[in-house]
């Protein structure tokens, strides 16, 4: 394209260079015969001043420059009788006619006829007559070859420039695309590997390379996820199972005696199946969007203080603290009570059981500019670097957890989509031992 528009914006800019630089050189010969013909008027005006009459002599000091700049002169009385006059044949054979050419009226052979003027009196009359319109000598069309041969070479060396520089940037564009192509279609493939380390300095090639790249990644992290989901539903689904059919199997043989505890235990396993499977139930009605919110007036201040108060007995079993601290205000905003409560138990019994013996847990409320902000931090085991980007996912569940501490992984999942109704963020910040932050912040 680049190629294709340099062609014809040269050619048509060197045409009218070429059109305009005749136009305005014709004009200027044009102008210099008009003054050749003034002064050989006037020259043949002075003679006749000094003679006070015509003869075959009058005028002969410019038949040689008549000849040589091939045009014929003829002197005509006032009677218009021939005093002299040149044969026009002789310019047309002379050996100057093939240096002295004309464009316009090419070899027609045309006169002019001028008075010669004395005294308000017509004394003469001379011809002037030429085979071409404007003549042109030997260093005026050197002058246009000249002109138009720099027209030219200019025109073809922008081409070639213009052809480099747009094979240059056509490389610099076709080759990341194409790479990005590529990885796109082996993405396409299943290949979730690759990626591309072009670096280019076009910002908008550089960001589509970034994004081609985050979503490799992306696809990378849904796979492992899709993966692990499940291996952590046949998990989560088989562990009950095995042991309620253990135990059915082992009372069945007369191993185990059956007892009410025992009785119960699998009642337990059976309820923690069903629980399950509620959770799993209540994550597939928000992902299909089948949730509706009750929206009332809710004080933060109110509701974050009762479920505080609900955890206190389930802490004192750990011996742990749970310290509720909250600024000046009712922070009341419009959500739903119920479906708000399920969030902040899931994140404040996740921190009873995430912490050890003796920890503490810390329920803060305050405003930071136009946000409500609740932080709700413990001093517990903490969650893994390379687990934190995934606990919202669902089923998802840190390492410790999944081998110390019971759970499903849907909590947070359900949490975070409650929020999100709610246009609410929450952001999860966690060192290993140390103690996770939950922060949760409404507009
Ligand atoms: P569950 O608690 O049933 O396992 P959640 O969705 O509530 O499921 O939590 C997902 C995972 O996030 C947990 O398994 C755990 O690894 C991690 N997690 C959540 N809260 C905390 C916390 N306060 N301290 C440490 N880890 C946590």
């Amino acid at each position: 394209i680049l190629i294709v528009c340099t062609i014809v914006a040269v050619t048509l800019s060197a045409l009218f260079v070429n059109i305009a630089m005749n136009t305005t050189f014709n004009k200027y010969m044009t102008d210099v015969q008009k003054q050749r013909n003034e002064r050989i008027v006037q020259y043949f005006t002075d003679i006749y001043k000094k003679n006070g009459k015509w003869s075959s002599n009058s005028g002969d000091e410019l038949i040689h420059e008549a000849y040589m700049s091939n045009y014929c002169l003829t002197l005509l009385d006032e009677n218009k009788n021939m005093v002299w006059g040149m044969n026009p044949k002789d310019i047309n054979n002379n050996s100057y006619t093939h240096t002295m050419m004309g464009e316009a009226g090419k070899g027609v052979y045309t006169t002019k006829t001028f008075n010669i003027n004395l005294d308000g009196k017509t004394v003469g009359y001379v011809i002037v007559g030429q085979y071409y319109a404007v003549l042109l000598s030997e260093q005026d069309i050197n002058f246009k070859n000249s002109i138009n041969k720099g027209i030219a070479v200019s025109t073809i060396l922008t081409v070639l420039i213009v052809t480099g520089i747009s094979l240059v940037i056509s490389k610099q564009f076709s080759r990341p695309i194409k790479e990005v192509s590529d990885i796109s279609a082996q993405l396409s493939k299943g290949d979730l590997e690759v990626r591309s380390n072009i670096k280019s300095n076009i910002i908008e090639i550089n960001s589509l390379i970034k994004s081609i790249n985050m979503l490799g990644e992306k696809l990378k992290g849904q796979d492992l996820l899709r993966k692990r989901l499940i291996s952590d539903i046949s998990h989560e689904i088989r562990t009950p199972l095995n042991i309620l059919q253990n135990n059915l199997e082992a009372m069945i043989d007369g191993i185990l005696p059956v007892t009410i505890d025992r009785l119960n235990s699998l009642d337990e396993e059976v309820i923690r199946f069903g629980k399950l499977l509620n959770n799993l139930n209540s994550l597939k009605q928000f992902d299909t969007e089948e949730v509706k919110l009750n929206m009332v007036s809710v004080s933060l201040k109110e509701l974050l203080s009762q479920v505080c108060e609900d955890f206190y007995t389930l802490a004192k079993e750990k011996n742990i603290n749970i310290y509720f601290k909250a600024e000046e205000n009712e922070f009341t905003i419009l959500g739903d009570i119920d479906k708000l409560k399920q969030v902040f138990i899931n994140l404040i019994s996740n921190s009873i059981k995430f912490s050890k013996q003796n920890g503490n847990v810390w329920v803060n409320l305050k405003q930071r500019d136009d946000k409500v902000m609740i932080e709700i931090r413990d001093d517990g085991i903490g969650i893994k670097k390379e687990d934190l980007p995934y606990i919202f996912e669902r089923l998802y569940r840190g390492d410790k957890s999944r081998q110390m501490i019971s759970g499903n992984g849907i909590g947070l999942t359900i949490a975070k989509k409650i929020l999100d109704l709610h246009l609410a963020s929450i952001e999860v910040d966690s060192e290993e031992n140390k103690g996770t932050i939950f922060t949760v912040c409404f507009p």
